[in-house]
């Protein structure tokens, strides 16, 4: 790609840029309008804007986008969409519509280093962060897909920890939730996911974004979390549970927990009871992912009596909590699916 590329600026970036073309910041905003609010992305079709400021512009900046390269529809009504970035790795965003919501689900890496054992992802290792613009793209081509529904929700619970590709991530959020020239999302519709990177959440929690926030838990002791998850070694639950109980909510406002329900690992009633003690005085929602399944994988779901009976002790112990049945089982999009081909 040649010079700046215009999507993942933020608008007074885009303001800037005006004035560095001999413009004024006026022409930058309507550039943001164009692009954000109007979703147009292409320089040629944003008529009010003058001849020689376009041309101008086209000599310093340009809209890149990614290329989609697959659109599959699952039976469910989500659909994964797959992209091929510049250099030609992959990723995936995933929409899934609910009742009147549309949720798009987010990657941020290429890969991931986290390397937690049930998660298909996590065998890739991590290639790559996401710019900006490569975050900010999953959303407007979405949007640009479905003109007959716009996506009301956004969780970054897709390829990649959020949380490691910090500035990328931060900067692409403003840009979702700036109301004036941004795409003007509420931040209470937007979902950042994390294996518990401890000081970015409370980086995070310090921007006051007032996103929310998800944790993925998927063990109540330090013994079965830190079999699961490496991260739990360098950020143990005592660590992490302190950085929830430092994330500034509002009134309303609950951290989720994700929790993978993994056969004979962490699925027993006592390893639900844990979890409610874990939990305890924390402004939580629970939920609970009976595990996909993936080929070559030692996990395996539990049966059905065995999900409710977690689940009931986890609401008599007072929690809210659902069972969070994956879409695009069928398109290998659900919950640590997500796995392209980095090429060689
Ligand atoms: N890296 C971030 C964002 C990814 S969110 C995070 O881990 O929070 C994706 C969620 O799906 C995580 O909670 C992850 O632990 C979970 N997951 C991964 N593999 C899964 C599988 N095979 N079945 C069900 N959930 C899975």
């Amino acid at each position: 790609m040649s010079g700046i590329n215009l999507i993942g600026l933020l608008p007074s970036e885009m303001e800037d840029l005006a004035v560095d073309v001999g413009a004024s910041r006026y022409r930058g905003r309507q550039l943001a309008t164009w692009i954000y609010r109007k979703g147009v992305l292409d320089l040629d079709a944003m008529s009010d804007l003058p001849k020689d400021f376009r041309a101008r512009l086209a000599e310093r900046a340009e809209i890149g986008l990614p290329e989609v390269e697959r659109v599959t529809p699952s039976l469910d009504g989500s659909r994964k969409l797959v992209f091929r970035l510049h250099d030609g790795g992959r990723i995936s965003a995933v929409l899934m519509p609910d009742d009147d919501r549309l949720t798009l689900c987010l990657s941020t890496q290429v890969g991931c280093g986290f390397e937690c054992a049930f998660c298909l992802t996590g065998t890739m290792g991590l290639d790559r962060n996401l710019d900006a613009a490569e975050i900010v793209a999953q959303l407007l081509i979405a949007n640009s897909l479905s003109p007959e529904q716009r996506v009301t929700h956004m969780v970054f619970m897709g390829m990649g920890e959020p949380l490691a590709n910090y500035a990328n991530l931060v900067k692409a959020i403003r840009i979702f939730t700036d109301a004036r020239l941004g795409l003007g999302y509420s931040p209470r519709r937007i979902t950042v996911s994390t294996v518990g990177l401890v000081p970015a959440m409370d980086r995070l929690g310090r921007e006051d974004l007032k996103v929310n926030l998800a944790i993925s838990l998927h063990g109540a002791t330090d013994e079965v979390r830190g079999r699961l998850m490496p991260i739990n070694r360098s950020f143990d639950l005592a660590a992490l549970m302190g950085a929830v109980k430092r994330y500034p909510l509002a009134p309303r406002q609950r951290v989720f927990f994700e929790y993978v329900l993994l056969e004979g690992v962490n699925d027993s009633e006592e390893d639900a009871r844990r979890l409610v003690k874990l939990l305890r005085g924390v402004r939580a929602k629970v939920n609970l992912i009976p595990f996909n399944d993936w080929q070559s994988s030692t996990f395996r779901r539990p049966p059905l009596p065995r999900i409710l009976a977690f689940q009931k002790v986890v609401m008599i112990g007072g929690l809210t909590t659902t069972v969070r049945w994956s879409k695009g089982e069928d398109i290998g999009a659900a919950c640590g699916q997500l796995r392209e081909p980095i090429p060689a």
